[in-house]
């Protein structure tokens, strides 16, 4: 018999992020800020000299270090991982023991499911309420009569936009108390509900964050996990030595290091998001068909009848978006490209309500 894929992967495809050239991408909820250049001069000086020679530090001290730094917490409990992905397929596979549990909530970020199927565990998804909160009532009941080993859900949430308070989140810590709880707090940068100071005064808990969405460092490829000495300890021996390359570990701490600047982007990007928000609740004033969700991140979702003409319209107008059946997910871009996004929706509702 000749070699066969096996059955896991004979029907998956590549990601495929959207192929083609387009004038505005509002499809990956990164920042739209480029590096700052004293940032970029001081970052091409530092790989200029790296050792391409050696291996990476494996445990990538400065670079946690100046993660650390940021946000003010101590470098011992924060492993570095090459983006917050590979974190997370770390601890939804080879973290876990063959044919554990791991519960997500629906909606949430997809790769909590995929990864942990590629890894053969099994998975539980717990929905959320009509308005796309979560209920920790709720979540802790499945939780206790389903039982997982791990859950793991975005806060705020991608794709819905919407938080939950740290005092809820303590409570889903503390109820679980069997289960490890993983926190990904990749748009915490625009919140103020992290509980990256406390995590690691719990048994059962980790969290994540990324240098890919406030910190503008998509490409670098950056995320880390916060969390007690044991479970640390845990992930850095069973993480792969070299996971971070020398250029991202001298980039992420070259950005990390500046926070001056990295707060000023911040706060460019939360007033981008507010005015994409405020001009859809316009619209959805003026079009009923439209509704618009909260959101404390970087980008907003939305509902109509008619998800998929919209994508495919702004397509054709050389935007994109994130289609997501039901809801359009779209990342707050810089004031030209909002302001041209709301005149193409505006286009296409108008139209939309005559036939
Ligand atoms: C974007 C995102 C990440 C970041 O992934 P990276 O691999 O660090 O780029 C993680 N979790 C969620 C929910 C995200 O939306």
């Amino acid at each position: 018999m000749p070699y066969q894929l096996n059955e896991k992967l004979r029907g998956l495809t590549p990601y495929d992020p959207i192929e083609g050239e387009y004038r505005i991408r509002l499809d990956a909820n990164e920042s739209f800020l480029p590096l700052p250049p004293n940032v970029r001069a001081q970052l091409q000086e530092r790989i200029a000299c790296l050792p391409f020679e050696r291996y990476p530090d494996p445990l990538c001290g400065e670079l946690c270090r100046a993660f650390a730094g940021y946000y003010d917490i101590d470098p011992a409990y924060v492993t570095a991982g090459n983006g917050s992905d590979e974190l997370i397929s770390i601890l939804t596979g080879s973290f876990l023991m063959k044919g554990q549990t791991v519960a997500t909530l629906e909606p949430d970020f997809s790769m909590y499911r995929f990864y942990a199927s590629a890894a053969e565990m099994k998975t539980v998804s717990i929905p959320k309420e009509e308005n796309l909160q979560i209920s920790v009532d709720k979540v802790i009941d499945a939780c206790r009569a389903q039982r997982p080993d791990m859950l793991i859900f975005s806060n705020p949430c991608n794709p819905t936009g919407q938080g939950l308070a740290k005092e809820e989140v303590r409570r889903l810590i503390t109820a679980l108390e069997d289960v490890l709880v993983v926190v990904d707090e990749a748009y915490m940068d625009f919140w103020d509900q992290s509980l990256i100071s406390e995590v690691i005064r719990y048994d059962n808990a980790v969290l994540l964050r990324t240098c890919s969405k406030a910190v503008g460092g998509a490409g670098m490829r950056l995320g880390f996990a916060v969390a007690n000495q044991q479970i640390t300890n845990a992930l850095r021996a069973i993480k792969s030595p070299y996971n971070v390359n020398s250029m991202s570990q001298a980039a992420g701490a070259c950005l990390l290091s500046h926070k001056q600047e990295l707060q000023q982007a911040k706060e460019t990007l939360i007033a981008a998001r507010q005015e994409l928000q405020a001009g859809l609740e316009r619209l959805a004033g003026a079009y009923s068909q439209l509704c618009v969700y909260p959101s404390c991140t970087n980008f907003v979702l939305v509902a109509l009848p008619h998800t998929k003409e919209l994508f495919d319209y702004l397509k054709s107008n050389g935007i994109v978006v994130r289609y997501m059946g039901r809801y359009l997910r779209i990342t707050a871009g810089n004031p030209e490209e909002n302001s041209t996004l709301l005149q193409q929706i505006e286009n296409f509702l108008a139209h939309d309500a005559t036939v």
